[in-house]
Parts: C-alpha cells; structure tokens; sequence
C-alpha cells in the first residue's frame, strides 16, 4: 500500500485558471480508510472499505483579481450501516470553493455582503497536498452514524427467531 500525494501551487494554480482531473483509490487515502474502517469493526474485522474517489480541481482568478480554487467530488464507498450491520453505500457528490490567501488578507479581501460564505479560505502555499485536502473534506462530509435511509432490508422483513413479547407476558398472566 503506497500513500499517493499530489502538491500544487495554490496561488500559482489559481491564476492560471489551471485544471487538474483525478482519482484516489480507498487505499490511497490511509486517514479515511481507518475512518470508514472503524464502522465495520464490530461485524468483519477484516474488511477493507472499498471505493473510489474522482475529484476535478480548477483555478479561477475573479473579476475582482482574488485567486480561488474549485474543487468537486465524486465518490462511491463503502460502509457498514449502524442499524443493521450490513454493507451500505455511500454516495459523495461535493463541491468547494476556496478562497486562497494569507490570513492576515482575509479579512480585507472579504467585504461584508458578498456572499463570503460561499467559500472557505486557504493560505497560500507552493505545496499544498490536494490529496489531504481531498480525504478531509470526505471525512468531514461523513456522517457519524451511517444508517440506510430506507429500511434495513433483509433484517426488518424476517421477523423469525426472536420470540414474540406478549407471548411471554400472555404465558406468565395465565393461572
Ligand atoms: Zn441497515
């Protein structure tokens, strides 16, 4: 397994409305895999989460000069359901926008009335790790106890095995 990093120039990218297509693999991205991981630990130990990761950055530079990066993700993974145990997918359809900046600037380069929380801010760096960013962003998109939205198929229609309540309850009121 090989960590796989990416590193840009943010500002440098930004002005130069660069653009950057790609995909991670699950395995590529050791934080979120332990993240994802952790769900599945009470049912199969050793079940890796499997998934893939498309992800397009695009630099942008305003009509008021001010750098930004667009970042959209795509992703198809796999986790285990909090209800019912069962693998459960979980589709990430994301977008970001960033602003990026020296923190002292950020202040002056977003007036107020403009709509500045469309985006978030990033300093300015010559080697920014887009695959970091990539994996915080899902990690932050996660939710904390994911469950199928509609009901936990094969669990919820077999209605065997468990003995019924009231028939206790009926057994112990009889003389
Ligand atoms: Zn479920």
């Amino acid at each position: 397994m090989t960590t796989r990093t990416k590193f840009i120039d943010n500002l440098a990218f930004a002005k130069k409305n660069d653009h950057l297509i790609d995909e991670l693999l699950l395995v590529d991205c050791p934080r979120l895999n332990d993240f994802l991981h952790h769900f599945s630990l009470m049912s199969t130990p050793n079940m890796l989460p499997s998934g893939l990761i498309h992800y397009e950055l695009l630099g942008e530079t305003d009509a008021a000069g001010r750098p930004f990066l667009h970042l959209t993700l795509a992703a198809n993974l796999i986790t285990i359901c909090q209800r019912c145990l069962n693998e459960m997918p979980l589709k990430f359809a994301l977008n970001f926008k960033y602003l990026i900046g020296e923190v002292g600037d950020f202040d002056l380069m977003a007036p107020e009335g403009d709509g500045s929380d469309d985006y978030d801010m990033q300093q300015v760096s010559s080697n920014m790790d887009i695959v970091a960013l990539v994996e915080d962003e899902i990690i932050m998109a996660m939710p904390i106890a994911p469950t199928h939205e509609q009901l936990c198929g094969e669990i919820v229609s077999q209605s065997g095995g468990e003995p019924n309540p009231f028939a206790i309850l009926k057994g112990l009121i009889k003389p």
